[in-house]
């Protein structure tokens, strides 16, 4: 079933997490002990599927604003009989008010608004958990910007530079970056 949204995405052209990247994430929640995770751009619900895969007591709050992908989302997290365990909203999450606390935020939406989401979402962030953003590289384009020909290409590549420098000069947290998939960050509140 899973390789069917794999399918799906692919055909659709649909920016779910490459392989080693989501594997590295599933690995992190297991070996980190996170249990209730809020993600930042479902699209279809693979990512989501995924992460509440890796053990049954893991909790996913995800936000998705595309009509069309909230469906499809809802209809697969059902097939996967996981409708009491992931928890989608349909919305921009700009605009989603979302209570409670969670040991893992994933933000993984419009590469233009992540240093909007990090300050936005980091009072639902328990005390210990950690923040990952995904793509991080935009295919390489962010270590190379002479790669970026064209006018859209070069916009996200300044947007995800301007949020590199807003982690690697952030007063509350610290920043390391992993080589997995497009390249993710790992956020986690500095100790006083
Ligand atoms: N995490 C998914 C892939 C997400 S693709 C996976 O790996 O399976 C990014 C998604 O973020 C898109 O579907 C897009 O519609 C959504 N998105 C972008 N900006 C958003 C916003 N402001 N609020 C909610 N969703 C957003
Ligand atoms: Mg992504």
């Amino acid at each position: 079933m899973l390789e069917e949204i794999e399918e799906y995405a692919k055909v659709n052209r649909i920016p779910i997490m490459q392989k080693d990247g989501i594997e590295y994430l599933c690995e992190f929640i297991k070996e980190n002990d996170i249990k209730n995770i809020l993600e930042i751009g479902s699209a279809i619900g693979y990512s989501a599927l995924k992460m509440a895969s890796v053990r049954d007591d893991i909790k996913v709050t995800t936000i998705e604003r595309d009509e069309e992908r909230y469906k499809k989302a809802v209809e697969n997290i059902h097939l996967f009989n996981l409708d009491d365990r992931i928890n989608i909203i349909w919305g921009d999450a700009m605009d989603t008010v979302v209570d409670g606390k969670f040991d893992l935020i994933f933000i993984d939406a419009s590469k233009g608004h992540n240093i909007d989401f990090f300050n936005k979402y980091k009072v639902n962030l328990d005390r210990k958990g950690y923040i990952i953003t995904d793509n991080l590289s935009f295919h390489g384009l962010v270590e190379d910007p002479s790669l970026a020909v064209t006018k859209n290409q070069k916009g996200i590549v300044r947007k995800i530079s301007n949020y590199i420098a807003f982690l690697d000069n952030n007063l509350e947290f610290d920043t390391e970056y992993v080589s997995v998939g497009d390249k993710i960050a790992i956020s986690r509140r500095k100790y006083e």
